[in-house]
Protein backbone atom coordinates (compact mmCIF):
# COMPACT_ATOMS: atom_id res chain seq x y z
CA UNK A 1 0.00 0.00 0.00
CA UNK A 2 1.07 3.57 -0.58
CA UNK A 3 -0.05 4.17 3.09
CA UNK A 4 2.28 7.15 4.69
CA UNK A 5 3.85 5.09 7.26
CA UNK A 6 4.88 7.04 10.35
CA UNK A 7 8.70 7.49 10.94
CA UNK A 8 9.87 6.64 14.34
CA UNK A 9 9.84 10.55 15.05
CA UNK A 10 6.56 11.36 14.23
CA UNK A 11 5.23 8.05 16.39
CA UNK A 12 7.08 9.57 19.64
CA UNK A 13 5.54 13.01 18.75
CA UNK A 14 2.09 11.35 18.68
CA UNK A 15 2.53 9.12 21.54
CA UNK A 16 3.61 12.15 23.64
CA UNK A 17 0.52 13.72 22.70
CA UNK A 18 -1.99 11.45 22.91
CA UNK A 19 -1.20 8.32 24.63
CA UNK A 20 -1.44 7.19 28.33
CA UNK A 21 0.82 4.44 29.20
CA UNK A 22 0.48 1.87 32.03
CA UNK A 23 2.95 2.01 34.53
CA UNK A 24 5.05 5.15 32.62
CA UNK A 25 6.27 8.11 34.70
CA UNK A 26 5.65 10.04 31.39
CA UNK A 27 7.39 13.55 32.46
CA UNK A 28 10.73 11.23 33.08
CA UNK A 29 10.60 10.17 29.40
CA UNK A 30 11.63 13.86 28.06
CA UNK A 31 12.80 14.42 24.62
CA UNK A 32 14.29 10.90 24.57
CA UNK A 33 10.42 9.68 23.73
CA UNK A 34 9.80 6.41 24.16
CA UNK A 35 11.04 3.06 22.68
CA UNK A 36 9.07 2.02 19.45
CA UNK A 37 8.99 -2.15 18.75
CA UNK A 38 8.74 -3.36 15.17
CA UNK A 39 8.43 -6.60 15.17
CA UNK A 40 9.09 -10.04 16.81
CA UNK A 41 10.38 -13.46 16.19
CA UNK A 42 11.99 -16.38 18.35
CA UNK A 43 13.33 -14.95 21.30
CA UNK A 44 13.80 -11.54 19.80
CA UNK A 45 12.80 -8.39 18.88
CA UNK A 46 13.51 -5.52 16.54
CA UNK A 47 12.81 -1.71 17.58
CA UNK A 48 11.70 0.88 15.35
CA UNK A 49 15.68 1.81 14.48
CA UNK A 50 16.48 -1.36 13.49
CA UNK A 51 18.27 -2.86 17.01
CA UNK A 52 17.52 -6.57 17.87
CA UNK A 53 16.56 -7.05 21.24
CA UNK A 54 17.17 -10.79 23.02
CA UNK A 55 13.59 -10.77 25.02
CA UNK A 56 14.95 -12.58 28.53
CA UNK A 57 11.09 -11.27 29.74
CA UNK A 58 9.19 -12.97 27.13
CA UNK A 59 7.02 -9.46 27.09
CA UNK A 60 5.32 -9.15 30.33
CA UNK A 61 6.40 -13.09 30.98
CA UNK A 62 3.90 -14.56 28.15
CA UNK A 63 5.52 -15.08 25.70
CA UNK A 64 5.77 -19.03 26.35
CA UNK A 65 6.11 -20.60 22.73
CA UNK A 66 7.96 -17.67 21.64
CA UNK A 67 6.65 -14.96 18.63
CA UNK A 68 5.94 -15.76 15.22
CA UNK A 69 3.87 -18.49 15.72
CA UNK A 70 1.87 -19.07 11.98
CA UNK A 71 -0.20 -21.21 13.55
CA UNK A 72 -1.71 -19.11 16.08
CA UNK A 73 -2.29 -16.00 13.36
CA UNK A 74 -4.13 -19.36 10.95
CA UNK A 75 -6.29 -20.13 13.76
CA UNK A 76 -7.03 -16.73 14.60
CA UNK A 77 -7.61 -16.27 11.01
CA UNK A 78 -10.18 -18.71 10.38
CA UNK A 79 -11.95 -18.21 13.94
CA UNK A 80 -12.49 -14.68 12.78
CA UNK A 81 -13.70 -15.26 9.52
CA UNK A 82 -16.33 -18.12 10.77
CA UNK A 83 -17.41 -17.07 14.15
CA UNK A 84 -15.76 -13.52 15.05
CA UNK A 85 -18.18 -13.36 17.94
CA UNK A 86 -20.54 -15.07 19.92
CA UNK A 87 -21.01 -14.97 23.63
CA UNK A 88 -21.23 -17.74 26.36
CA UNK A 89 -24.20 -16.13 28.10
CA UNK A 90 -27.69 -16.76 28.79
CA UNK A 91 -27.08 -20.92 28.00
CA UNK A 92 -25.36 -20.98 24.33
CA UNK A 93 -21.83 -21.74 24.17
CA UNK A 94 -19.53 -22.60 21.15
CA UNK A 95 -16.91 -24.61 20.20
CA UNK A 96 -13.82 -23.01 20.97
CA UNK A 97 -14.90 -22.10 24.83
CA UNK A 98 -16.18 -25.82 25.38
CA UNK A 99 -13.23 -27.30 23.84
CA UNK A 100 -10.52 -25.14 25.87
CA UNK A 101 -12.25 -25.31 28.82
CA UNK A 102 -12.10 -29.09 29.01
CA UNK A 103 -8.44 -28.92 27.82
CA UNK A 104 -7.66 -26.43 30.73
CA UNK A 105 -9.44 -29.24 33.13
CA UNK A 106 -7.14 -31.95 31.37
CA UNK A 107 -3.59 -29.64 32.34
CA UNK A 108 -4.81 -28.33 35.43
CA UNK A 109 -4.55 -30.54 38.81
CA UNK A 110 -6.66 -33.51 40.51
CA UNK A 111 -9.46 -31.88 41.48
CA UNK A 112 -10.23 -29.11 39.69
CA UNK A 113 -13.58 -29.01 37.77
CA UNK A 114 -14.72 -25.64 36.54
CA UNK A 115 -13.41 -22.88 34.51
CA UNK A 116 -14.93 -19.65 33.72
CA UNK A 117 -13.14 -17.15 31.52
CA UNK A 118 -12.39 -13.39 31.44
CA UNK A 119 -9.35 -11.31 29.62
CA UNK A 120 -6.64 -10.75 32.01
CA UNK A 121 -5.04 -11.50 34.80
CA UNK A 122 -6.79 -8.71 36.67
CA UNK A 123 -10.40 -9.97 35.92
CA UNK A 124 -9.49 -13.18 36.84
CA UNK A 125 -8.42 -12.39 40.40
CA UNK A 126 -11.98 -9.99 40.63
CA UNK A 127 -13.78 -12.60 39.41
CA UNK A 128 -12.47 -14.95 41.95
CA UNK A 129 -12.99 -12.57 44.86
CA UNK A 130 -16.59 -12.42 43.77
CA UNK A 131 -16.12 -16.51 43.46
CA UNK A 132 -14.94 -16.11 47.05
CA UNK A 133 -17.60 -14.30 48.38
CA UNK A 134 -20.71 -15.93 46.48
CA UNK A 135 -18.67 -19.57 47.69
CA UNK A 136 -19.05 -18.45 51.59
CA UNK A 137 -22.36 -16.82 50.99
CA UNK A 138 -23.79 -20.19 49.64
CA UNK A 139 -22.43 -21.72 52.31
CA UNK A 140 -24.46 -20.09 54.84
CA UNK A 141 -21.03 -18.42 56.19
CA UNK A 142 -21.72 -14.84 55.03
CA UNK A 143 -19.22 -13.86 58.04
CA UNK A 144 -16.32 -15.21 56.01
CA UNK A 145 -14.77 -12.75 53.96
CA UNK A 146 -11.71 -11.16 54.67
CA UNK A 147 -9.25 -11.46 51.28
CA UNK A 148 -5.51 -12.60 52.92
CA UNK A 149 -2.42 -12.22 50.54
CA UNK A 150 1.37 -11.06 50.66
CA UNK A 151 3.69 -8.39 50.29
CA UNK A 152 5.35 -8.48 47.72
CA UNK A 153 2.27 -10.11 45.84
CA UNK A 154 0.97 -9.09 42.22
CA UNK A 155 -2.10 -9.65 41.27
CA UNK A 156 -3.39 -7.27 38.68
CA UNK A 157 -4.58 -3.46 38.82
CA UNK A 158 -8.54 -3.68 39.00
CA UNK A 159 -9.94 -2.66 42.75
CA UNK A 160 -9.92 -6.07 43.74
CA UNK A 161 -7.00 -7.10 42.24
CA UNK A 162 -4.86 -4.07 43.11
CA UNK A 163 -6.32 -4.80 46.80
CA UNK A 164 -5.10 -8.12 46.83
CA UNK A 165 -1.23 -6.83 45.69
CA UNK A 166 1.16 -6.46 48.04
CA UNK A 167 3.20 -4.11 46.06
CA UNK A 168 2.20 -1.04 48.48
CA UNK A 169 3.40 1.82 45.87
CA UNK A 170 0.88 1.07 43.50
CA UNK A 171 -2.23 1.91 46.42
CA UNK A 172 -1.79 5.38 47.18
CA UNK A 173 -2.80 7.03 44.02
CA UNK A 174 -6.39 5.12 44.32
CA UNK A 175 -7.57 4.72 47.75
CA UNK A 176 -6.30 1.38 48.33
CA UNK A 177 -6.80 -1.68 49.36
CA UNK A 178 -10.39 -1.62 49.98
CA UNK A 179 -11.55 -2.65 53.31
CA UNK A 180 -11.40 -6.33 53.64
CA UNK A 181 -7.87 -6.63 52.36
CA UNK A 182 -5.24 -8.12 54.76
CA UNK A 183 -1.24 -8.58 54.18
CA UNK A 184 1.40 -11.21 55.72
CA UNK A 185 4.89 -12.17 55.00
CA UNK A 186 6.74 -13.32 51.87
CA UNK A 187 8.89 -15.82 51.85
CA UNK A 188 11.91 -13.82 50.98
CA UNK A 189 14.76 -15.26 52.73
CA UNK A 190 17.32 -13.11 51.13
CA UNK A 191 15.88 -10.00 52.27
CA UNK A 192 14.21 -11.25 55.23
CA UNK A 193 15.97 -14.68 56.79
CA UNK A 194 18.40 -13.00 59.22
CA UNK A 195 20.37 -15.56 60.70
CA UNK A 196 17.37 -18.23 59.70
CA UNK A 197 17.87 -21.78 57.79
CA UNK A 198 15.88 -21.18 54.50
CA UNK A 199 13.71 -24.18 55.87
CA UNK A 200 13.80 -22.53 59.35
CA UNK A 201 12.39 -19.14 57.35
CA UNK A 202 10.11 -21.04 55.28
CA UNK A 203 8.40 -21.80 58.68
CA UNK A 204 8.17 -18.26 59.92
CA UNK A 205 6.97 -16.74 56.50
CA UNK A 206 4.09 -19.08 56.67
CA UNK A 207 3.18 -18.91 60.53
CA UNK A 208 2.86 -15.32 59.85
CA UNK A 209 -0.98 -16.15 57.98
CA UNK A 210 -1.33 -17.99 61.54
CA UNK A 211 -1.23 -15.70 63.13
CA UNK A 212 -3.10 -13.12 61.76
CA UNK A 213 -5.73 -15.64 60.75
CA UNK A 214 -5.82 -16.05 64.46
CA UNK A 215 -6.21 -12.60 65.06
CA UNK A 216 -8.51 -11.61 62.74
CA UNK A 217 -10.65 -14.90 63.80
CA UNK A 218 -10.71 -17.98 61.28
CA UNK A 219 -14.36 -17.54 61.26
CA UNK A 220 -14.30 -14.02 59.25
CA UNK A 221 -11.00 -15.33 57.05
CA UNK A 222 -12.40 -16.53 53.19
CA UNK A 223 -9.27 -17.25 51.74
CA UNK A 224 -5.45 -17.03 51.40
CA UNK A 225 -3.85 -15.71 47.59
CA UNK A 226 -0.80 -16.39 46.35
CA UNK A 227 1.62 -17.17 43.85
CA UNK A 228 3.24 -20.33 44.00
CA UNK A 229 6.18 -18.59 43.00
CA UNK A 230 6.03 -14.47 43.82
CA UNK A 231 6.71 -12.97 40.21
CA UNK A 232 6.52 -9.43 40.23
CA UNK A 233 7.53 -8.68 43.82
CA UNK A 234 10.76 -10.06 42.27
CA UNK A 235 11.09 -14.07 41.84
CA UNK A 236 10.48 -15.18 45.41
CA UNK A 237 11.22 -18.57 46.01
CA UNK A 238 9.22 -19.97 49.02
CA UNK A 239 11.77 -22.04 50.67
CA UNK A 240 10.50 -25.85 50.75
CA UNK A 241 8.87 -25.76 54.44
CA UNK A 242 6.86 -23.05 53.24
CA UNK A 243 3.89 -23.94 51.24
CA UNK A 244 3.12 -28.02 52.93
CA UNK A 245 3.29 -25.48 56.11
CA UNK A 246 0.64 -22.61 54.31
CA UNK A 247 -1.32 -25.78 53.16
CA UNK A 248 -1.71 -27.30 56.79
CA UNK A 249 -2.69 -24.01 57.85
CA UNK A 250 -5.65 -23.36 55.50
CA UNK A 251 -6.92 -26.79 55.90
CA UNK A 252 -6.82 -26.18 59.64
CA UNK A 253 -8.77 -23.13 59.90
CA UNK A 254 -11.49 -23.59 56.38
CA UNK A 255 -9.37 -21.05 54.49
CA UNK A 256 -9.64 -21.72 51.04
CA UNK A 257 -6.32 -21.52 49.49
CA UNK A 258 -5.84 -19.94 45.68
CA UNK A 259 -3.16 -20.09 43.48
CA UNK A 260 -2.46 -17.29 41.48
CA UNK A 261 -1.22 -18.98 38.73
CA UNK A 262 -0.60 -16.01 36.26
CA UNK A 263 2.89 -16.43 35.66
CA UNK A 264 4.14 -19.63 36.88
CA UNK A 265 1.39 -21.88 35.21
CA UNK A 266 1.60 -23.02 31.20
CA UNK A 267 5.23 -24.31 32.22
CA UNK A 268 7.39 -21.99 33.53
CA UNK A 269 8.46 -23.73 36.60
CA UNK A 270 8.74 -27.01 34.69
CA UNK A 271 5.53 -28.45 35.53
CA UNK A 272 2.02 -27.33 34.11
CA UNK A 273 1.34 -25.45 37.01
CA UNK A 274 3.18 -24.09 39.54
CA UNK A 275 0.73 -25.78 42.26
CA UNK A 276 2.48 -28.80 40.30
CA UNK A 277 5.85 -27.96 41.43
CA UNK A 278 5.25 -26.88 44.89
CA UNK A 279 2.54 -30.07 45.87
CA UNK A 280 -0.44 -27.35 46.40
CA UNK A 281 -3.83 -28.41 46.34
CA UNK A 282 -5.45 -25.30 45.82
CA UNK A 283 -9.48 -24.92 45.80
CA UNK A 284 -8.99 -22.28 43.43
CA UNK A 285 -6.71 -21.27 40.42
CA UNK A 286 -6.61 -18.12 38.38
CA UNK A 287 -4.08 -18.25 35.47
CA UNK A 288 -3.54 -15.82 32.26
CA UNK A 289 -0.48 -14.52 30.18
CA UNK A 290 0.93 -18.02 28.81
CA UNK A 291 -2.45 -19.57 28.63
CA UNK A 292 -2.40 -18.09 25.18
CA UNK A 293 1.31 -16.76 25.04
CA UNK A 294 -0.10 -13.51 25.19
CA UNK A 295 -0.95 -13.61 21.40
CA UNK A 296 -4.60 -12.97 22.56
CA UNK A 297 -6.14 -11.26 26.24
CA UNK A 298 -7.67 -14.38 27.68
CA UNK A 299 -7.95 -15.15 31.16
CA UNK A 300 -9.27 -18.23 33.52
CA UNK A 301 -10.39 -19.05 36.88
CA UNK A 302 -10.62 -22.34 37.81
CA UNK A 303 -12.45 -23.69 40.74
CA UNK A 304 -12.05 -26.91 42.29
CA UNK A 305 -13.65 -29.36 45.19
CA UNK A 306 -16.02 -27.99 47.11
CA UNK A 307 -15.81 -24.99 45.94
CA UNK A 308 -17.02 -25.97 41.96
CA UNK A 309 -19.94 -28.39 43.74
CA UNK A 310 -21.66 -25.25 45.25
CA UNK A 311 -21.21 -22.92 42.61
CA UNK A 312 -21.82 -25.17 39.90
CA UNK A 313 -24.80 -26.63 41.48
CA UNK A 314 -26.63 -23.10 42.86
CA UNK A 315 -30.28 -23.38 41.87
CA UNK A 316 -30.42 -19.48 40.70
CA UNK A 317 -28.88 -17.46 37.85
CA UNK A 318 -24.76 -16.99 38.32
CA UNK A 319 -24.79 -13.01 38.01
CA UNK A 320 -21.40 -12.31 36.95
CA UNK A 321 -19.85 -12.72 33.42
CA UNK A 322 -18.04 -10.72 30.60
CA UNK A 323 -18.99 -9.89 27.22
CA UNK A 324 -16.06 -11.43 25.97
CA UNK A 325 -15.86 -14.17 28.65
CA UNK A 326 -14.66 -17.09 26.49
CA UNK A 327 -14.71 -15.19 23.03
CA UNK A 328 -14.21 -17.91 19.96
CA UNK A 329 -11.23 -16.00 18.45
CA UNK A 330 -9.22 -15.88 21.97
CA UNK A 331 -10.44 -19.18 23.31
CA UNK A 332 -9.10 -20.95 19.67
CA UNK A 333 -5.67 -19.10 20.12
CA UNK A 334 -5.40 -20.29 23.45
CA UNK A 335 -6.17 -23.78 22.79
CA UNK A 336 -4.09 -23.60 19.71
CA UNK A 337 -0.94 -22.53 22.14
CA UNK A 338 -1.57 -25.03 24.81
CA UNK A 339 -1.32 -27.86 21.80
CA UNK A 340 1.70 -26.50 20.67
CA UNK A 341 3.03 -26.70 24.28
CA UNK A 342 1.44 -30.37 24.72
CA UNK A 343 3.00 -31.15 21.16
CA UNK A 344 6.76 -29.43 21.54
CA UNK A 345 6.74 -30.66 25.21
CA UNK A 346 7.59 -27.68 26.24
CA UNK A 347 7.02 -28.29 29.71
CA UNK A 348 9.77 -31.19 30.20
CA UNK A 349 11.91 -29.80 28.39
CA UNK A 350 11.93 -26.73 30.64
CA UNK A 351 12.28 -29.14 33.73
CA UNK A 352 14.93 -31.31 32.39
CA UNK A 353 16.61 -29.27 29.72
CA UNK A 354 16.60 -25.80 29.40
CA UNK A 355 15.15 -24.80 32.66
CA UNK A 356 18.57 -26.45 34.33
CA UNK A 357 20.69 -24.95 32.04
CA UNK A 358 19.42 -21.00 32.43
CA UNK A 359 19.97 -21.55 36.13
CA UNK A 360 23.49 -22.75 35.58
CA UNK A 361 23.95 -20.05 33.57
CA UNK A 362 22.55 -17.48 35.81
CA UNK A 363 24.74 -18.82 38.72
CA UNK A 364 27.38 -18.74 36.41
CA UNK A 365 27.30 -14.56 37.47
CA UNK A 366 27.29 -15.25 41.38
CA UNK A 367 30.67 -14.47 41.17
CA UNK A 368 30.31 -11.04 40.25
CA UNK A 369 31.02 -8.23 42.39
CA UNK A 370 27.47 -6.87 42.14
CA UNK A 371 25.38 -10.10 42.72
CA UNK A 372 24.24 -11.17 46.14
CA UNK A 373 22.21 -14.64 45.28
CA UNK A 374 21.24 -15.77 42.40
CA UNK A 375 17.91 -17.87 42.22
CA UNK A 376 15.45 -19.49 40.38
CA UNK A 377 13.50 -22.18 38.61
CA UNK A 378 12.66 -23.39 35.69
CA UNK A 379 12.91 -20.44 33.48
CA UNK A 380 12.16 -17.88 36.09
CA UNK A 381 15.39 -16.04 37.47
CA UNK A 382 16.41 -13.38 39.41
CA UNK A 383 19.83 -12.04 40.22
CA UNK A 384 20.14 -9.50 43.26
CA UNK A 385 22.16 -6.19 43.14
CA UNK A 386 24.01 -5.55 46.39
CA UNK A 387 26.28 -2.71 47.35
CA UNK A 388 28.46 -5.50 49.59
CA UNK A 389 28.04 -9.11 48.57
CA UNK A 390 29.77 -10.11 52.10
CA UNK A 391 26.76 -8.25 54.60
CA UNK A 392 24.33 -8.25 51.59
CA UNK A 393 23.23 -4.47 51.52
CA UNK A 394 21.65 -2.57 49.56
CA UNK A 395 22.36 0.34 47.41
CA UNK A 396 21.03 3.43 48.52
CA UNK A 397 17.16 3.81 47.19
CA UNK A 398 18.29 7.31 44.92
CA UNK A 399 20.53 5.29 43.45
CA UNK A 400 18.37 3.27 41.18
CA UNK A 401 20.55 0.81 40.13
CA UNK A 402 18.40 -1.71 39.27
CA UNK A 403 17.12 0.83 36.62
CA UNK A 404 20.75 1.54 35.64
CA UNK A 405 21.39 -2.06 34.96
CA UNK A 406 18.55 -2.38 33.20
CA UNK A 407 19.28 -0.02 30.85
CA UNK A 408 22.65 -1.09 29.98
CA UNK A 409 21.03 -4.30 29.18
CA UNK A 410 18.85 -2.53 26.82
CA UNK A 411 21.96 -1.19 25.60
CA UNK A 412 23.20 -3.94 24.80
CA UNK A 413 20.51 -6.30 23.16
CA UNK A 414 18.93 -7.78 26.67
CA UNK A 415 15.91 -7.09 27.87
CA UNK A 416 15.81 -7.93 31.30
CA UNK A 417 13.75 -6.50 34.36
CA UNK A 418 14.63 -4.16 37.18
CA UNK A 419 12.05 -5.27 40.60
CA UNK A 420 14.28 -2.83 42.54
CA UNK A 421 17.63 -3.84 42.23
CA UNK A 422 16.58 -7.24 41.85
CA UNK A 423 17.24 -7.71 38.02
CA UNK A 424 14.52 -10.57 36.74
CA UNK A 425 14.12 -12.99 33.86
CA UNK A 426 11.21 -14.73 32.73
CA UNK A 427 12.25 -16.12 28.96
CA UNK A 428 10.25 -17.89 26.21
CA UNK A 429 10.29 -21.77 26.80
CA UNK A 430 11.84 -22.18 23.48
CA UNK A 431 14.78 -20.49 23.93
CA UNK A 432 17.47 -22.37 22.69
CA UNK A 433 20.88 -23.19 24.71
CA UNK A 434 22.94 -20.65 22.58
CA UNK A 435 20.37 -18.32 23.27
CA UNK A 436 20.70 -18.52 26.99
CA UNK A 437 24.40 -18.07 26.74
CA UNK A 438 23.99 -15.01 24.95
CA UNK A 439 21.20 -14.00 27.36
CA UNK A 440 23.93 -14.78 30.82
CA UNK A 441 26.82 -13.23 28.53
CA UNK A 442 24.71 -9.68 27.55
CA UNK A 443 23.59 -9.76 31.29
CA UNK A 444 27.13 -10.15 32.42
CA UNK A 445 28.48 -7.51 30.17
CA UNK A 446 25.47 -5.04 31.69
CA UNK A 447 26.87 -5.65 35.31
CA UNK A 448 29.98 -5.26 34.62
CA UNK A 449 29.08 -1.64 33.11
CA UNK A 450 26.69 -1.23 36.38
CA UNK A 451 29.19 -1.77 38.65
N1 LIG B 1 -1.37 -12.07 38.65
C1 LIG B 1 -0.05 -12.18 38.48
C2 LIG B 1 0.71 -13.19 39.27
C3 LIG B 1 0.61 -11.37 37.54
O1 LIG B 1 1.93 -11.45 37.38
C4 LIG B 1 -0.16 -10.45 36.79
C5 LIG B 1 0.50 -9.58 35.77
O2 LIG B 1 1.71 -9.45 35.74
C6 LIG B 1 -1.52 -10.35 37.03
C7 LIG B 1 -2.10 -11.19 37.96
C8 LIG B 1 -2.37 -9.36 36.31
O3 LIG B 1 -2.57 -9.75 35.01
P1 LIG B 1 -3.05 -8.68 33.91
O4 LIG B 1 -1.95 -7.70 33.73
O5 LIG B 1 -3.30 -9.55 32.69
O6 LIG B 1 -4.30 -8.05 34.39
Amino acid sequence: SNKHRPTTAELRALDAAHHLHPFTDHAALGAKGVRVIDRAEGVYLWDSEGKRLLDGMAGLWCVNVGYGRERLAQVAFETMRDLPYYNTFFQTTHAPAVELAAKIREVTPEGMELVFFACSGSEANDSMVKFVRYFWNLQGRPEKKIMISRNSGYHGVTLAAASLSGLTPMHPQFDLPLPGFEKVDAPYWFRDGGDLSPEEFGLKAAASLETKILELGAGNVAAFVAEPIQGAGGVIIPPATYWPEIQRICDKHDVLLVADEVICGFGRTGNWFGCDTFGIRPDIMTMAKGMSSGYQPISAVVLGGRVAAAIGGADEELSHGFTYSGHPVTAAVALENIRIIEEEDLVTRVREDIGPYLQQGLQSLADHPLIGEVRGIGLLGALELVADKATRSRFPADRSVGMICRDHCFGNGLVMRAVGDTMVVSPPLTISREEVDELVRLARTAFDLTA
